[in-house]
């Protein structure tokens, strides 16, 4: 099946058209400042880059441009576009609604439409998206895939907040937990290397990219996870503090006379490693200047190793047994440092990991075992795919699986 994966952002629209059945992709691209003077960046036949510009009003007319790209004769993509067999959107929220992949109709949309209450950045240009295939691709099957969906295992007790119960009643203030599709598709992707029963996998999936999260899977299913009601919860992240005392909330916003879109500001885009080292929210210049010398700089990646270790010694409790921890996306699977600090010394838990293994260039990009031979519990490096997943979670909706 050919299936086109469509990621939308506000003013961005990012594609790939993947064959299922191996994970072939035909194609991708990428086009942002949609609204104005867009360019547009694909990759041909052959794996070479190619940019263009165009003035694109929406992401109607962006999308127009993909799907003429798409057949257009001097890249050959696709013949004519009845071979694309269905669309698989990412969605961000799906709210308690959706525990799994959905076929969009008019219900689903207004029910992502509801919940953009709890995503406003997200789930607006998400709809964008769907729209704009109705428009151009009339006929083709689309199919939501939600980062909230893989969480709504989590029991009572994991995604509650001990707040007034009233406040969950009136606002659905709760965690859903973010990042859902790649702590599915690393969780799959170990249990068939170790050759295990999903169904009774135990795992700790670390998602450490600009964003970051970390979920207790539990017989293959979420059962707890680090990012909360919003994606600010959680590990220590580029620009996010995750997890704070929410006094300091407060107490900032008098002593410095903010308003709430300031200090959501704050907290959201001014602070992790960016804002206490002062030097990058990219934790490879963050490293740099640690390494000639800055204290600040050193102390945020000891603070992301830290909350990230809080984590897992947390799930590590939940779990009972770990059959493995995973490390995926930017920092997880490039960072070998973060990666070794984040289970030193856990030998007396079973877990431990080959160093020599962990640091090797070559192991980047490939899923890698890291860990010492006699580790019960498995360290694994595992590439995330999320469009691939996206893709095989579209075709199963679609055959009815
Ligand atoms: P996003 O959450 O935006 O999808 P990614 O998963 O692409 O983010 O991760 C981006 C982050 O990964 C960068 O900010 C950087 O800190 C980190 N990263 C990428 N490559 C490396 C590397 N070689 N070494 C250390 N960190 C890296």
């Amino acid at each position: 099946m050919k299936v086109l994966v469509i990621n939308c952002g506000s003013s961005s629209l990012k594609y790939q058209l993947i064959t299922t059945e191996d994970g072939n992709v035909i194609t991708k691209g990428l086009i942002e400042k949609i609204g104005g003077n867009s360019e547009f960046c694909f990759y041909g036949k052959n794996g070479e880059k190619i940019t263009q510009s165009h003035k694109l009003k929406d992401h109607a007319e962006a999308l127009g441009v993909v799907v003429s790209n798409l057949v257009d004769p001097a890249y050959k993509f696709v013949g004519r576009l009845e071979e694309i067999d269905a669309i698989g959107h990412r969605v961000v929220h799906g709210g308690e609604e959706f525990s799994k992949s959905v076929i969009i109709d008019d219900r689903v949309i207004s029910s992502i439409e509801k919940y953009a209450e709890l995503a406003p950045l997200h789930n607006p240009p998400n709809l964008l998206g769907i729209h704009s295939c109705s428009k151009v691709l009339p006929g083709t099957k689309q199919v939501a895939v939600f980062d909230t969906a893989f969480h709504q295992t989590m029991p009572e007790s994991s995604y509650f907040y001990a707040i007034p119960y009233e406040y969950y009643d009136k606002y659905k203030i709760r965690r859903y937990g973010f990042h859902g599709t790649s702590h599915r598709y690393v969780t799959i992707k170990a249990a068939e290397f170790l050759k295990k029963d999903i169904e009774s996998f135990n795992c700790i999936t670390c998602h450490l990219g600009n964003g970051s999260s970390i979920t207790a899977v539990k017989n293959g299913k979420s059962a707890d996870t680090s990012m909360g009601f919003t994606p600010l919860e959680g590990v220590v992240m580029g620009t996010r503090c995750g997890t704070i005392d929410p006094n300091i909330v407060y107490f900032l916003m008098n002593k410095e006379n903010m308003n709430t879109a300031q200090i959501d500001q704050v907290l959201n885009k001014k602070s992790g490693l960016a804002g206490f080292s002062g030097i990058s929210n990219d934790l490879r210049e963050v490293t740099a200047a640690a390494k000639d010398g800055n204290r600040r700089a050193a102390i945020a990646r000891d603070l992301l190793v830290k909350s990230i270790r809080r984590y897992i010694g947390a799930y590590m409790v939940e779990l009972g047994r770990v059959d493995s921890i995973i490390f995926t996306a930017g920092i997880g699977e490039n960072d070998a440092y973060v990666r070794e600090k984040c289970v030193e010394g856990l030998e007396n838990f079973g877990i431990a990991m080959n160093t020599e293994i962990n640091r090797l260039p070559s192991i980047r990009g490939q899923l890698t075992d890291l860990s010492l031979d006699g580790s019960k519990t498995r360290i694994l490096l595992v590439p995330t795919n999320e469009e691939y997943m996206i893709a095989m979670e579209t075709a199963w909706v679609i055959n009815g699986k």
